[in-house]
């Protein structure tokens, strides 16, 4: 039987069932939260469920009533039929959340990243709690009405579901109001509300950031290397999702750092970032402003690689992730190694970290002389222990923790499985950092430093939680505590009185990205305002 043959149904049915549908199926993820923190224990937990359930699904009403209209109904259903099953796969999979920054971070993903959250599983539930609910919508014949009897019953609709709702608020609100103080992550799970709020913050609301670039340490300078000494090379290897805790030379079980622990490379073990995702913590790294002057700055300035930029040194930004630089490399010269097609790196469409090391010689060589003789700061962007896909961040030859978890839908793996590949890209990671330093070596006509801080960490299923990117507020510590390791070639400790012995017996000193701005700066000896001793990590072990 067609389908059309079928008596035309009103509008407000239409409404109706998919907005029942959204409010259960699609926030899974909320009823699961309510259930692991013991919230449905009792009976009047139930009882708060199903309010919250009717509030949802009457709000919803209320909203789509007002787009009850002939050419707007259906293709607004179906969108959101697709984002509240995607949303809710998602937060259900990895335990993530939907904020305005988890928005961002979406629309800045590369289509590469993307593929990496495909699994037959989101296969599934998009097929059936999008794909198949939008064609019985779209194929449903509806009898709108003159736009006069429309406009009417859409607002009557509306001021139904709003009435729904304010009524079950009433109802139940010393419960709600007191569950929602106590939890107040429960309201990025409101699916698709969050979505939505998200999406609309993104695109109108918040403060605006004005759109002229600052300027920015245009008095930083260089004293030029006496005759006969060497100008200074830094490697700033800008790590993807290191876990501080998974690195053993922060004391880990595992030694998954047995170059770095043979070069003697000196760490912060108690390092924090400034966000827990790439987008929100790499402009805030370079940034001279620190997390809380980043998050309420009303407009952009130009960050760490500009003010080595005007000091004269010479400045190079290689990158192995195909998410890209977020903005702070654009005013200097870069290259893109994730791309590449070096059958000793490159397999499947990206790169191992290795690749960055490549050519190195030829691309310093290429850069302004009159820039190198001042210093050269060479930043190296890691694809590091981009998940979920672990197990192809790491070559065969780094494999020595196994069986490793293969699949992308994560909780598929068990704890261990999960461990082994990650910590397979930390092994890997290490012998990317060795071989950089090995690299330094070698280059006498410098002298060289190596610096290795990671944008953000990762939760590997402790809670129920995977991958990163839950508000700052809400993070577990693994999502925020990155390794901080500094390596400097003798010639650079006797020059610049600031030694690996030293800064191991400051292991424990308190670190973040706030301290990286000037410690950078510390580092190649850069003078400018801009500059403050007391946030150098490395002042303590001075003078410069
Ligand atoms: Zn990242």
């Amino acid at each position: 039987m067609a389908l059309s043959s079928r008596r035309a149904v009103a509008p407000s049915a239409l409404v109706a069932v998919p907005s029942l549908w959204m409010a259960l199926a699609g926030n899974a993820p909320l009823w699961r939260a309510l259930q692991v923190r013991g919230l449905l224990e009792a009976k009047s937990g139930w009882l708060l469920a199903a309010t919250l359930a009717g509030m949802l699904a009457a709000g919803l009403f209320a909203l789509l009533s007002l787009l009850a209209w002939r050419p707007a109904l259906k293709p607004v259903l179906v969108l959101l039929l697709f984002a509240s099953a995607l949303a809710a796969h998602f937060m259900w999979t990895y335990g993530i959340v939907i904020d305005s920054s988890m928005a961002a971070n979406t629309l800045q993903t590369d289509w590469r990243e993307a593929l990496g959250l495909l699994s037959p599983r989101l296969f599934v539930v998009v097929l059936l709690a999008a794909a198949l609910p939008s064609w019985l919508v779209w194929r449903l014949p509806v009898a709108h009405r003159p736009w006069k009897q429309q406009a009417l019953r859409n607002a009557a609709g509306s001021v139904g579901g709003v009435a729904v709702l304010a009524g079950l608020l009433l109802l139940s609100f010393q419960p709600l109001a007191s569950t929602m103080r106590n939890h107040k992550d429960l309201r990025y799970l409101m699916n698709p509300f969050n979505t939505l709020y998200a999406a609309g913050q993104t695109a109108f609301g918040g403060k605006r950031i004005q759109g002229d670039l600052a300027p920015l340490g245009l008095d930083a300078h260089v004293a030029a290397p006496a005759p006969g000494s060497r100008p200074r090379l830094l490697l700033l290897v800008l790590g993807e999702t290191g876990r501080s805790g998974n690195f053993g030379i922060n004391d880990y079980a595992r030694d998954t750092t047995p170059e770095l622990a043979r070069a003697g490379a000196a760490t912060f073990r108690n390092a924090w970032s400034c966000g827990t995702s790439t987008a929100a913590s790499v402009p805030c790294m370079f940034s001279n402003l620190g997390r809380a002057g980043f998050t309420a700055r009303a407009q952009d300035s130009e960050n760490l690689l500009d003010v080595l930029q005007h000091a004269g040194l010479a400045v190079l930004w290689i990158d192995n992730q195909a998410g890209g630089c977020k903005g702070v490399c654009d005013r200097i010269p870069t290259a893109d190694t994730s791309r590449g097609k070096d059958p000793r790196y490159c397999a499947g469409g990206e790169c191992h970290d290795e690749i960055l090391l490549a050519g190195l010689d030829e691309r310093i060589a290429s850069l302004p002389e009159a820039r190198r003789r001042l210093g050269v700061v060479v930043v190296m962007h890691q694809m590091g222990s981009h998940g979920p896909g672990y197990a192809q961040r790491s070559p065969p030859a780094f494999k020595r923790f196994l069986p490793e978890c293969t699949s992308s839908h994560l909780p598929d793996c068990g704890q261990e499985e999960l461990r082994n590949a990650y910590d397979n890209t930390i092994a890997y990671t290490d012998h990317v950092l060795g071989s950089a330093i090995g690299w330094l070596q070698r280059r006498t006509d410098y002298d060289g430093a190596l610096l290795y801080v990671a944008d953000h960490g990762e939760s590997l299923g402790e809670k129920n939680l995977y991958l990163h990117g839950l508000p700052y507020a809400l993070a577990p510590d693994v999502q925020k505590h990155v390794p901080w390791i500094t390596w400097l070639s003798p010639s650079f400790q006797q020059r610049t009185g600031v030694t690996l012995a030293c800064l191991r017996r400051h292991a424990d000193a308190h670190v973040t990205h706030d301290n990286l701005f000037h410690s950078v700066l510390g580092l190649m000896q850069v003078a400018t305002s801009a500059y403050r001793l007391s946030l150098d990590a490395y002042a303590g072990c001075g003078p410069h």
